[in-house]
């Protein structure tokens, strides 16, 4: 089989914790071609925003204090390099590339000012250490590995630094050269997720958790059989553990259903990630570095089991708004949610939700919260005065139910259940949204009681599998 194996940055995180991810890659080498793909270590990636936040603000002590950091962490993962030679090697390009980091770092000090291209620069040395590093302890193994960052893997981005999107046909093109031609010299490609390069050569990111992307997209390429997301989780599941202490590991989950699952924010997978694995039929497996035996969640095609459950997951979003846009004259108006979602794109503010009462004298929303006041300031000078819209109210104690599953699809009476079952908790329901899709039915309460109706939905559809 041809596989790609993409290790998160808990997987990662310390020496102990490579040298596990390392004997997992190495218990699949023998029968199997391998591409690995590493996130940057722990919460580096946090930490590089942080020092350019500072280093923009003339912080010189912190920037210093988190480089200090930085250089300890990384070095303490070279430990887990086994073979003395080869550590000697990657310690030599670790440090040259902290002390690339160094500079850049200090040209944003000095200068005060950060642009999205210099921070997708400064933000690409995360996954550039780590994954030189574990490269090292897999030929320390014995593995014949082959270092390349994503942009040397053939992945060519547009500009938009920070959350730029793959060319796909040419990414595909250079990528098969690429890659292909290691395998079948013997290599184990081992790749920087997240990280790219646009035409010119120019470094660029995917997006924050894009690691995933990246492994899904260099599985597109080239064909491969399966992707494994290896991360500090069993799986996707059927609630947060947190908050519904029974959750269950799914073993399967339409592609769909992940995507739905993953835009609601289950722990385990970028939504964009998907969209490559989906394109060929690539399965992709979700398992645990931390319980390597454990079955984990399979993301595949919809599979015949899972007809028999069309509810597989209840999830909360917390951190949300609600607008409430009103106006008399919205009635029988054409255009006016159009107009409205317009101003909030424009103001950068994405749209999560969206209902409109029948009557159309109103238009309800949901936002992130920490949005809100620049969605409320958006709308006031755009529209209010224009006569189509008379008020907007924005409520901040709120959040979203998510109830997800193929199997809603047509299959009567979910929303009288599931609202049954919210309703005898005497939990009050704001809004409620239903794609087209039928796959997800959403609805907004009150934020205090949010737990309860995510609780009552799981129960009612026992998704615990206890009864
Ligand atoms: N290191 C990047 C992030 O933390 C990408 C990833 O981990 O997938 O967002
Ligand atoms: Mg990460």
């Amino acid at each position: 089989m041809r596989l790609v194996m993409k290790f998160g940055g808990t997987s990662l995180s310390e020496a102990e914790r490579m040298i596990r991810s390392a004997e997992i890659v190495n218990s699949y080498a023998k029968n199997n071609e391998l591409v690995v793909v590493c996130s940057a270590a722990g919460d580096v990636t946090d930490k590089l925003l942080e020092i350019v936040e500072k280093a923009r603000r003339g912080r010189a002590e912190d920037v210093e204090r988190i480089h200090a950091y930085l250089e300890s962490l990384h070095r303490g993962l070279l430990e887990a390099v086994g073979d003395v030679r080869v550590r000697e090697d990657v310690s030599v390009f670790a440090d040259q590339l902290l002390r690339e980091l160094r500079r850049a770092v200090s040209g944003i000090l000095y200068l005060r000012e950060v642009t999205p291209r210099s921070m997708d620069y400064v933000l690409s040395f995360g996954e550039k250490l780590s994954t030189r590093i574990f490269s090292g302890v897999l030929s320390s193994m014995g593995l014949k590995t082959y270092y390349l960052d994503g942009g040397e893997a053939g992945i060519v981005t547009d500009s938009s630094f920070g959350e730029a999107t793959p060319l796909i046909e040419a990414t595909k093109l250079n990528v098969r050269r690429r890659l292909v031609r290691l395998l079948d010299e013997g290599y184990t490609p081992v790749v920087t997720g997240f990280i790219a390069a646009n035409e010119e050569g120019v470094v660029t990111t995917l997006g924050r958790g894009g690691s995933d992307y990246t492994a899904t997209l260099l599985a597109y390429c080239i064909q491969a059989d399966e992707v494994q997301l290896w991360t500090d989780v069993d799986g996707l599941m059927t609630s947060n553990p947190k908050i519904v202490p029974d959750s269950r590991v799914l073993e399967y989950v339409s592609y769909n259903e992940a995507i739905e699952m993953a835009l609601f924010g289950a722990k385990g997978l970028h939504p964009r990630a998907l969209e490559p694995a989906m394109m060929a039929k690539i399965p992709i497996r979700i398992k645990n570095t931390f319980n390597p035996s454990g079955r984990g969640t399979l993301v595949y095609e919809r599979s015949e089991r899972d007809d028999k459950e069309p509810v597989k997951a209840v999830l909360l979003v917390n951190s949300v708004a609600m607008l409430t846009v009103r106006g008399p004259s919205m009635v029988g108006r054409p255009g006016t949610a159009v107009r409205i979602l317009d101003t909030l794109h424009k103001a950068g503010v994405n749209v999560m939700m969206i209902s409109q009462s029948v009557s159309e004298s109103s238009i309800s929303l949901i936002i992130r919260r920490e949005k809100m006041e620049k969605a409320v300031s958006a709308i006031e000078k755009a529209l209010l005065g224009t006569g189509v819209v008379a008020s907007v109210e924005s409520e901040d104690d709120v959040a979203v139910v998510a109830v997800i599953g193929e199997g809603m699809k047509g299959t009567p009476g979910i929303a009288s259940r599931v609202f049954g079952a919210v309703a005898s908790k005497g939990v009050n329901v704001r809004m409620i949204a239903q794609g087209s899709s039928e796959l997800n039915i959403s609805f907004v309460v009150k934020e205090e009681q949010a737990v309860e109706a995510v609780r009552a939905v799981h129960a009612e559809y026992n998704l615990s599998g206890r009864r």
